[in-house]
């Protein structure tokens, strides 16, 4: 097979340093002035992809962002660490997107594109949803390779590795197909300052997301409400072991 082309799903999420906070109705958490990054798990598939390209067997990496403008600033660290170009399908500022809607437009965009390979994170550390992937693979009635920690292209096929519950399963899918990088797929460089300056010129294309045929307005999953965990009591402080043996029995523990 000639070099593959390989588009990746990069997701602008509130960075993971970040003490999420919920709003005071419950409805959501906290966006406005907090600091947002690459999702780190796209982080790792946009990096395999590049590795990929370095390597001679991708002639292009495309990064697409389904979101809204604000998406532009992770397209362009996208760019900056290795993609060729990247396209925003862009949702208007009230639209509310959840796995589905993401996974239309990836799909809808797969069939205009015809990439070899389309390589996602296997989760946003946002919302957790865990679910773009699967959907894709399923909408495009393409195979999958979830949780991928080790990826190889041979030929026409992926030989990908996951780490499963009971070891390592070793899977062999014919491309195209989709795949979602686990943690230790590889780790992802940082962008260089000549290359943050290069990928200000590199294309970055905006498509509204309205072109894809995604009901943005008309989600099928709806967050009902979000509630912070309890705060934690304060821990006490024992003389000795024994001391702690006897409270733990007291109240039950042991
Ligand atoms: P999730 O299913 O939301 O946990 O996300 C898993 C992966 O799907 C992410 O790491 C991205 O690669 C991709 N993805 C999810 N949402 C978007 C989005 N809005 N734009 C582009 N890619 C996305």
């Amino acid at each position: 097979m000639a070099a593959l082309r390989v588009l990746v799903g990069v997701k602008r999420v509130i960075d993971y340093a970040v003490r999420v906070r919920v709003t005071p109705d419950g409805g959501s958490v906290q966006t406005q002035g907090v600091k947002h990054s690459l999702n780190p798990f796209c982080e790792i598939a946009l990096e395999e992809a590049v590795r990929l390209r370095e390597r001679g067997a991708a002639a292009e990496v495309i990064a697409v962002s389904v979101g809204t403008k604000a998406s532009q600033e992770c397209l362009r660290s996208a760019l900056a660490v290795g993609a060729d170009r990247a396209l925003l399908l862009e949702a208007p500022p009230e639209a509310s997107l959840g796995p589905r809607e993401v996974a239309m437009a990836l799909t809808e965009l797969s069939r205009r594109l015809k990439p070899n390979l389309v390589l996602l994170g296997k989760q946003a550390i946002d919302d957790d949803c865990n679910q773009t992937g699967q959907l894709l693979a399923a909408m495009l009635d393409w195979p999958q390779g979830t949780f991928a920690s080790r990826l190889e292209v041979e030929g026409e096929a992926a030989k990908v590795e996951r780490e499963v519950d009971g070891g390592l399963e070793t899977l062999r899918l014919r491309l195209p197909a989709v795949l979602t990088a686990d943690l230790r797929l590889n780790e992802p460089r940082y962008a260089t300052l000549p290359n943050i300056m290069k990928a200000k010129k590199k294309p970055l294309e905006v498509i509204p997301l309205s072109d894809f045929g995604v009901p943005a307005g008309s989600p099928r999953l709806r967050v009902l409400r979000l509630e912070e965990p309890p705060a934690r009591t304060a821990g006490e402080k024992v003389e000795d072991a024994a001391t702690l043996i006897q409270k733990l029995r007291n109240c039950g523990r042991i």
